[in-house]
């Protein structure tokens, strides 16, 4: 386990409102005015530090919630975006041009590879997707035109662990960047201390936790984010997609409770995961000692907040998750509904709904099973109660 402490540096840093307020005062201004024409042409050309220009560019509340990122991850920068595929894509789009190469885990969010598989061969740039555990496979499927390797730290939906040090030590060998989505683990993994380039997040989930706005964010190096700005030809600046204001105010204040809420999903998951192991049912949780990364995954992560709030049970077939799915809701264990990170538990079946952009066959050929379920699981304060009552339902229903 590492030492690294994202709540503490969140919580090291001050901001005061206008009037001295504890929170930092909401910048409700899409355009700012200079004082002279010359300040104004000065922050075109990027020699004019500390002024703002335009709200799509930046404004001072995305400022501050991209310094809370940046020290969630302990990087030199970030900007935040208003998707998490707001955020992926002009990484991306930053990076490759026509005739370029990507590497990436097979296993990855659905909208992030039907953008790899789908959208960026219109863009004539190509990815070879692999199976991200297996190091040799990554490394061979470099070419000289290759210009980043992308994973997430855990995946969506099958919980595969990336060898972010190893991963790291690839791209700098091959002199390209690995990009990490880091989603599912905020606070409990940070991939660029563990030597990643360039991190990703969909701030939509977990980081602000209450499944009431989209957000997204990149932290990587100082002139990355610089580059991703330009205004002649940064890929976030000229294709649009700014976070606003208010959300970003909102989503730095729910920053503020991250640890605890993440301490919280990981305690639940973590006794849910254990129940259902001894039930005998096939489920996925990287604390479990069970998991092929169990002890890979316990070397890279941060003190103190456990394994994550995600797991995975296979029930047997897709007509037997649909029914526990709907009687859980129906007990009010949770919500069937896609996303995750919320105080509530919600649960899916991704071979049918976040990952169906991904064919059958392919599905089978990852282990993606039809009766798989994914659970991010929710802040319940008695989790033992839960548990009997999903316990009672998978009796009536023949899965245990
Ligand atoms: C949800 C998600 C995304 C996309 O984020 P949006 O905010 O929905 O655009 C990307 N990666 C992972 C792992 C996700 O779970």
């Amino acid at each position: 386990m590492k030492d690294f402490k994202p709540a503490n540096n969140i919580q090291d840093l001050q901001y005061f409102g206008e009037f001295g307020g504890v929170n930092p005062s909401i910048s409700d201004s899409s355009t700012y005015t200079f004082l002279t024409a010359k300040s104004m042409h000065d922050t075109f050309e990027g020699t004019s530090e500390g002024c703002y220009l335009y709200s799509r560019h930046t404004s001072p509340s995305n400022l501050y919630l991209s310094q809370a990122l940046a020290a969630l991850e302990g990087s030199e920068g970030a900007n935040v975006a208003s998707s998490g595929m707001g955020a992926i894509t002009p990484v991306i789009l930053q990076l490759c041009g026509a005739g370029d190469h990507i590497v990436s885990s097979r296993t990855i969010y659905g909208g992030t590879h039907a953008f790899m598989a789908n959208f960026l061969p219109k863009l004539n740039i190509k990815t070879a997707f692999v199976n991200i555990t297996d190091l040799k496979e990554v490394e061979a499927s470099i070419t000289p035109q290759t210009k980043l390797i992308y994973c997430e730290s855990v995946s969506n939906p099958l919980l595969e662990i990336a060898n972010i040090p190893e991963l790291a030590k690839i791209a700098k060998k091959h002199n390209i960047p690995l990009v990490v989505d880091n989603t599912f683990m905020p606070m409990i993994l940070s991939p660029i201390q563990l030597g990643a380039d360039i991190v990703v997040h969909s701030l939509t989930k977990f980081i602000n936790g209450s499944s009431d706005t989209m957000g997204g964010a990149i932290c990587s190096s100082q002139a990355f984010i610089d580059a991703l700005k330009d205004v002649n030809d940064g890929a976030s600046m000229l294709l649009g997609p700014a976070l606003d204001s208010l959300r970003a105010a909102s989503i730095l204040k729910n920053m503020r409770t991250l640890h605890i809420r993440m301490r919280q999903h990981s305690e639940n998951a973590a006794y849910i995961a254990k129940k259902f192991q001894d039930d005998s049912l096939k489920v996925v949780y990287p604390g479990l000692e069970s998991h092929p990364d169990h002890a890979l995954f316990k070397s890279m992560i941060n003190n103190n907040y456990g394994f994550g709030g995600m797991l995975t049970v296979d029930v047997g077939s897709l007509e037997k998750a649909n029914a526990f799915m709907e009687e859980m809701q129906h007990q009010k264990l949770g919500y069937l509904a896609v996303s995750l990170g919320f105080y509530k538990t919600l649960f899916s079946a991704p071979g049918t709904s976040t990952s169906s952009e991904i064919s059958e066959e392919e599905q089978k050929s990852m282990g993606l099973s039809q009766g798989l379920i994914r659970m991010s699981l929710g802040l319940d304060c008695d989790i033992s109660r839960t548990y009997d009552t999903m316990r009672k339902i998978m009796l009536q229903m023949n899965i245990i």
